[in-house]
């Protein structure tokens, strides 16, 4: 802000503060505010106008007829008052009236006035009310008053908020539009209903005026330069996917973090006597209503951004660091964020964690596949989520469907209710059918197993219904882990597993950690790759990093003592990988046996099929497994060369594609052939539609997601096996053009419960 501004605004400020410190009703002060305002600004008129019951009430004037004050009432968008305050824009013009959007109101007398300009007073990013001063001259104001102008409405929206002027200040943009509906990606199916709680909470800016200015520049240095550090960091550990966020927005982030004209703003707008919260504050308000102006999509998503990293400055200089995890739930959530990370989910108490609701997200990330575990449900890409509502409102979510409700009225929340209740009594029904066996109307028995990854999922195996853990993902226990779990930690997992899973078999999956399953801890094993999913992750890791799968080794052995020790490793690429794992598990029950520790009974190998080329090495493989698992998530990332985590290509290709179908049609025959089972463990077989196309091409055993185990059943239990791999080959020989449609149209004409 140049000097003569700081200057002008300072005064002011200095003047608000003593008006703010004295006694005095709220109507007292602000009258004493206008007339400072005026004087200060050599205006013939400063007004102040509040929202009240939805309109913008005239509540202290100097310079207009005094009968007017609380008499004038202008709605949203109504006059120059309206436009300010709806929009949340500037408006500074040299004759008030030639603009489209004046209204005259004979009551104030202010027709002898030609110049008007007025700022949007704002709070919690809502309009509150319009600070406007008037002229008889026909100029305009000058850039510095109008910055002069916005600086002292901040301090007046502290002023106003501390007097309950308003009825609280959440009243505004947000809360006038009323219930809001939005509609996202389907991500976790589930429905819930909770407040909203901010992943990364949001700072409300208590004190604006500066007791001592320098001590705020401080203040800010500080902040900048550990908010530096973290962004560095940050992009660091994203090679290694540890965090949510994806490179391309800490690029952004590192961008503006280092941008001088940001610290520049921020440094002047102390300089006219506000702290070092308001002053960040304060600039971000001025970015948000230039923007506002631009209508360019790109600089709105930049704009986000900005709006990250100007909320994580003032929770640093606020020093309210922690995420909500930190802070914990005190009541039935449904967390807000931008993006997170599955070890980030991890952190919040299931209990009170109801709903998810992302602007990013994707199907297969892990994230999703944790909350899905947690029987969290989530809706992923909704657009703007964070700037839709307001910290502690309610939301309905609709997982089902991927829709939510914001600040639902009555009517919306009984609807809500009623679809609720059927969704449970869904459920049980669901719940009742779990522990049927899954055999096809044409006695086709269907294996369904779970997928498992942490002791509470092998404890609750019975309540599943499923047939077996087919997929135990070893690398939970180290993704929830603040230090690497050690062979004694281990163990003690395994052996906890294989006693609650009791006769019920299951198969541990030697760790697969990189890509977006990332440790902090191991650091600096790093993967430098620009696509860490493609880079040196699971077994190739485990292969360079053999002490670390030896230790695993020896805890797997020593849990499975006197059982049957069921293994396999993901992400082979090529045969040899599988051999060299083999013979690491060999060597490893050769010290077992010579320390003369309990050995399993017997140890079966299998092998991941996640990576394509490795299904043209089936003939030299297959003869050297016991079981053959296709990981779905991965092979279809990998299939379709497209990233699982990437939000914008998660609708983009179909499961339900005859490049995949037929794939995956080849690995089942040629396993069929070798007589190895074959178990499909991706998150494509818990969906009714795809499992019902999997059975079609020959699939026989699944292992999904605890949640999934019902409706597959239901699904199995009405299908006749023999009729749909009569269609699937049909239709994957002469591929129609939408193959899902194809398929639901079976489907429901034989009656098969796919929902
Ligand atoms: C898969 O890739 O399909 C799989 C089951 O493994 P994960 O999802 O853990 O990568
Ligand atoms: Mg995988």
């Amino acid at each position: 802000m140049p000097q003569a501004a700081a200057t002008s605004a300072r005064e002011i400020l200095t003047g608000l503060h003593e008006v703010m410190a004295a006694r005095g009703n709220a109507q007292s002060k602000l009258d004493r505010v206008v007339d400072l305002i005026a004087e200060a600004m050599t205006s013939e008129v400063c007004s102040i106008y509040l929202l009240r019951d939805n309109k913008l009430e005239l509540y202290a004037t100097h310079g207009l007829r005094k009968e007017a004050v609380h008499v004038t009432r202008l709605a949203m968008g109504e006059g120059l008052v309206g436009a300010i305050a709806e929009e949340g824009r500037i408006l500074n013009l040299a004759e008030a009236a030639s603009h489209p959007q004046f209204v005259y109101r004979p009551e104030t007398g202010e027709e002898s006035f030609h110049s008007f300009a007025g700022v949007p007073i704002i709070r919690l990013e809502n309009p509150i009310g319009v600070l406007a001063v008037q002229h008889a001259d026909p100029r305009r104001y000058e850039e510095v008053e109008i910055e002069a102008l916005q600086t002292v409405a901040m301090v007046l929206s502290e002023m106003i908020a501390a007097a309950r002027l308003v009825d609280g200040a959440r009243r505004g943009r947000m809360r006038s539009a009323g219930p809001l509906r939005l509609s996202g990606l389907k991500l976790v199916a589930g429905m819930a209903k909770g407040e909203a709680v901010f992943h990364q909470p949001r700072v409300i800016v208590e004190h604006t005026v500066a007791e001592d200015t320098e001590a705020e520049r401080a203040r800010v240095y500080a902040a900048f330069r550990r908010m530096r550090e973290q962004i560095d960091t940050m992009t660091k550990e994203a090679e290694f996917g540890t965090v949510g966020e994806h490179q391309e927005i800490l690029e952004t982030y590192r961008m503006f973090a280092y941008d001088e004209g940001w610290s520049r703003r921020i440094n002047e707008a102390i300089d006219s006597g506000l702290t070092a919260e308001a002053a960040i504050e304060r600039v971000q308000q001025r970015t948000r209503s230039r923007m506002r102006e631009i209508d360019d999509p790109l600089l709105q998503e930049r704009m986000h951004d900005l709006e990250d990293l100007s909320n994580r400055l003032l929770r640093i200089v606020s020093g309210r660091m922690g995420t909500a995890a930190q802070t914990g739930l005190t009541r039935d959530t449904v967390l807000i964020a931008r993006n997170l990370g599955p070890a980030e989910l991890l952190e919040y108490d299931r209990r009170r964690l109801k709903a998810v609701l992302l602007e990013e997200g994707s199907l297969t990330a892990h994230m999703t596949i944790v909350a899905r575990a947690m029987g969290v449900p989530v809706v992923g890409r909704l657009a703007d989520i964070r700037h839709s509502v307001n910290d502690r409102e309610v939301i309905l979510v609709d997982g089902d469907n991927g829709s939510v409700i914001i600040r639902p009225n009555r009517q919306l929340t009984s609807g809500f209710d009623h679809r609720m209740a059927l969704s449970q009594k869904r459920r049980a029904q669901f719940a009742a059918i779990r522990q049927l066996p899954a055999s096809t109307r044409d006695g086709v028995p269907i294996s369904v197993m779970v997928n498992a990854g942490l002791a509470e999922d092998a404890a609750a195996l019975e309540l599943t219904g499923g047939d077996g853990i087919g997929l135990f993902r070893t690398e939970f226990q180290f993704l929830v882990s603040a230090t690497l779990p050690g062979r004694e930690r281990q163990q003690r997992l395994y052996t906890k597993v294989l006693e609650s899973a009791g006769d019920k078999p299951v198969t541990f999956r030697t760790l697969d950690i990189g890509g977006d399953k990332a440790l902090p801890y191991l650091a600096d094993a790093k993967d430098e790759a620009e696509n860490p999913a493609m880079g040196w992750r699971a077994l190739r890791l485990s292969l360079d990093r053999s002490t670390l799968m030896k230790a695993q080794a020896r805890a797997l052995i020593q849990a499975s003592g006197g059982r049957v020790l069921r293994v396999m490793f993901p992400m082979i690429s090529e045969p040899w990988e599988y051999e060299e794992a083999r013979s690491l598990i060999e060597e490893q029950l050769e010290w077992a046996r010579k320390s003369k520790r309990k050995l399993p009974t017997r140890v079966e190998y299998g092998a991941m099929l996640e990576v394509p080329a490795l299904a043209e090495m089936l003939d030299q493989l297959l003869p050297r497994i016991d079981f053959l698992s296709i990981g779905t998530n991965d092979l279809t990332q990998f299939l379709f060369a497209a990233d699982r985590a990437d939000p914008r290509l998660a609708e983009r290709y179909d499961w339900l594609s005859p490049a995949i179908l037929r794939f995956l049609k080849r690995v089942i025959d040629a396993a069929r052939e070798a007589k190895v089972p074959v178990r499909l463990c991706g998150e494509m077989g818990g969906l009714p539609l795809e499992a019902m196309a999997l059975i079609g091409i020959g699939a026989e055993s699944f292992s999904i997601t605890p949640a999934a185990v019902g409706p597959i059943k239901a699904m199995v239990r009405s299908l006749d096996a023999c009729a749909v791999r009569q269609r699937l080959d049909h239709l994957l020989k002469r591929p129609p053009r939408n193959l899902r449609k194809a398929l639901t149209d079976w489907a429901r004409r034989h009656s098969v419960a796919i929902t």
